[in-house]
């Protein structure tokens, strides 16, 4: 009952107050964020290390957009790396025929 007035007088959905319920509370500001949350929404400070996602948890269709856009950003980020050591690698190998032609 308790939870039923909540909502009615804070206009936060029952969805979004479950799953404000499963996030993880912000050591540094209280703030409570999505359990997918690798850091505080409000403050940046890093989640809990001993936090761990609900099993069975479901992200909200916001929550998977965000997952989406930082796999993607982690791959681009990998494909760059993996460039720029082919490249260090090429450079690498072009010193090293200079040398041996001496
Ligand atoms: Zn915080």
């Amino acid at each position: 009952m308790a939870l039923l007035c909540w909502d009615l007088y804070s206009g936060i959905s029952s969805e979004l107050l479950l799953r404000l319920q499963d996030g993880w509370s912000c050591p540094q500001c209280t703030f409570i964020n999505e359990p997918t949350r690798p850091g505080c929404e409000a403050c940046c400070a890093d989640r809990p290390s001993d936090y761990e996602v609900p099993v069975g948890y479901l992200p909200s269709e916001a929550e998977q957009t965000r997952l989406d856009r930082e796999r993607a950003l982690e791959q681009v980020a990998v494909r760059i790396y993996v460039s720029q050591k082919n490249v260090h690698l090429f450079i690498f190998q072009i010193t090293l025929s200079k040398i041996n032609r001496f």
